[in-house]
C-alpha cells in the first residue's frame, strides 16, 4: 500500500510538472515575451486593477517553475496542480472547438496577431478565432473562447474591454501591415492579404464594406453561452489605448523605482480577480491583524476552504443526479408521477423568474415623462434598500516567494 501511494504522488507531481512546462512553453511559443507589450488581457485586467496588470507586466508570478516542483510538499504540489487545471482547461477546450469548426470547412485563422505601437508603446491582441466569408455579404466574426466552472449572467468588464479593443483593432488596422497568422509564413501584412493568402478569399479593400463583429463563447463543461455581438467603437479603442499606454507608463516607474508596486490604484470591494491574482499576498487592500495559523480561527478557515470544497464537489454531483433523473423521466415518456420504492418524481415547467428590467423601466419613462433626469429620479425614489447585513469574505493566499524558485 506504501508503495502504491509513493506511486501515486509520483504520478501527481509528474502531471504538474508537465502541465507547468506545457503551459510555459505554450506561452513562449504563442505570445512570445508577454513583458515586451501590452495585451489584450492586461488592457482588461488593468481596467479593473492597475496593480494586479502592472505587477503582471512585471514578471510577478504566484506559478512556480516547473522545476521546483520537485521540492514542494505533497499539499503544494496538489494546490499547483489544481490551479493549473482551472487555468489550462481553456486551452484544451479551445483546442476541441477549432477542430469542430474546421471540421465544417468554415474559413478560421486561429491566434491571429494584430500588432501596433501606440504613442511608443507596443500593443498585441491574439484572436483566438477569426471567422471570414467572402462573396457579395462579406463578414468577420471574432471568436474569444472563456472557460467558466458556472456560465455567468452577464459579462465580466475585463472581457468585455478585451473584446472591444480587439475588434476595434481588427477595423482600425485592416489596411495596415499589422496582421500575422502562426505556423503560416504570413507576418506584418494587411488583414485582406492575410486572407487572400490563406484561404485566395478576395475581402474588400476597406472595412466599412464587411460586417464586422465579435463575440465571446462562455464554456463550462455542460454549458455553452454566447455573449455579444461587440462592434467596433472608436470611443471604446481609445480607452483601451489609453489603458495600454497606462500600464506601460506605471510599470516603467515601478521598474525604475519611481513608484511601488502599493502606490498603484487597486480594485475595491469584492472582486473575484482577487482569488487569482499573483500579488494577492501582500497586497494593501488586505492590510491586515495577523494571527498564526494554527490558532483555532486559522484552523477553522482551513475547515471551511476545505468543507466548501467538499460542498462544490456534492453540488456538482447533485446537478448530475438530477439531470440524469430528468433524462429518465422524458425517456419512459413520463406525464404524471412516476413512483419508485420510497420515493416519486416528475418533471413539470414552472414560470421562469420575473425580473424588471431597469434600463427598459428608465427609457420607457423617459420617452413618456420626456426628461431623462427626471425618469431617473423617480426611479430613484421607487428604489427601497433592505436593512445592511454581515458578508463574511475568505480570499485564499497566493504565495508567490513560497513557490517561484
Ligand atoms: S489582490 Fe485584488 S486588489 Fe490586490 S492587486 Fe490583486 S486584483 Fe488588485
Amino acid at each position: 500500500m506504501q508503495r502504491e501511494n509513493t506511486k501515486a504522488q509520483g504520478l501527481i507531481r509528474l502531471l504538474t510538472q508537465d502541465l507547468l512546462t506545457h503551459a510555459e512553453q505554450k506561452t513562449a511559443c504563442e505570445l512570445g515575451d508577454r513583458s515586451q507589450y501590452i495585451g489584450m488581457s492586461d488592457i482588461g485586467k488593468g481596467m479593473e486593477c492597475l496593480r494586479a496588470a502592472v505587477a503582471s507586466k512585471l514578471g510577478m508570478s504566484a506559478t512556480p517553475a516547473a522545476t521546483a516542483v520537485d521540492g514542494f510538499a505533497l499539499d503544494d504540489v496538489a494546490h499547483v496542480l489544481a490551479r493549473q487545471i482551472i487555468l489550462q482547461r481553456g486551452h484544451w477546450q479551445e483546442y476541441g472547438i477549432e477542430k469542430a469548426l474546421a471540421a465544417t470547412g468554415v474559413k478560421l485563422v486561429p491566434q491571429l496577431e494584430i500588432s501596433i505601437e501606440h504613442s511608443g508603446v507596443p500593443i498585441k491582441a491574439h484572436l483566438d478565432f477569426t471567422l471570414v466569408w467572402g462573396g457579395q455579404r462579406p463578414a468577420v466574426r471574432i471568436l474569444e473562447l472563456k472557460s467558466n466552472e458556472r456560465i455567468p449572467d452577464s459579462l465580466y468588464a475585463s472581457y468585455e474591454a478585451q473584446l472591444y479593443g480587439q475588434v476595434g483593432l481588427l477595423k482600425s488596422c485592416w489596411t495596415e501591415p499589422c496582421f500575422s497568422a502562426p505556423g503560416t509564413g504570413l507576418q506584418s501584412v494587411t488583414f485582406p492579404q492575410i486572407i487572400q493568402g490563406l484561404f485566395g478569399v478576395a475581402l474588400p479593400e476597406f472595412p466599412d464594406d464587411v460586417d464586422i463583429e465579435a463575440w465571446v463563447l462562455s464554456i463550462s463543461m455542460a454549458e455553452v453561452r454566447p455573449f455579444g455581438p461587440y462592434l467596433p467603437d472608436k470611443a471604446m479603442l481609445e480607452i483601451c489605448l489609453q489603458t495600454a499606454v497606462g500600464i506601460w507608463r506605471t510599470a516603467e516607474d515601478v521598474r525604475s523605482g519611481n513608484l511601488g508596486l502599493n502606490d498603484l490604484d487597486y480594485c475595491w470591494g469584492f472582486h473575484p480577480l482577487c482569488d487569482w491574482c499573483d500579488v494577492n499576498a501582500d497586497c494593501p487592500k488586505f492590510q491586515a491583524v495577523s494571527i498564526p495559523s494554527d490558532s483555532a480561527c486559522g484552523l477553522e478557515l482551513e475547515e471551511l476552504a476545505m468543507l466548501k470544497d467538499q460542498k462544490a464537489a456534492l453540488e456538482g454531483r447533485i446537478a448530475e443526479a438530477e439531470e440524469r433523473i430528468r433524462q429518465t423521466f422524458h425517456l419512459v415518456g413520463g406525464q404524471d408521477w412516476i413512483l419508485t420504492g420510497n420515493y416519486r418524481f416528475r418533471v413539470t415547467t414552472v414560470a421562469g423568474r420575473r425580473t424588471l428590467d431597469r434600463s427598459l423601466v428608465a427609457d420607457i419613462l423617459t420617452s413618456l415623462i420626456g426628461d431623462e433626469l427626471k425618469a431617473q429620479t423617480a426611479l430613484e425614489q421607487c428604489e427601497k434598500y433592505s436593512k445592511p447585513i454581515e458578508r463574511l469574505y475568505v480570499n485564499s493566499i497566493n504565495l508567490p516567494s513560497k513557490f517561484v524558485a
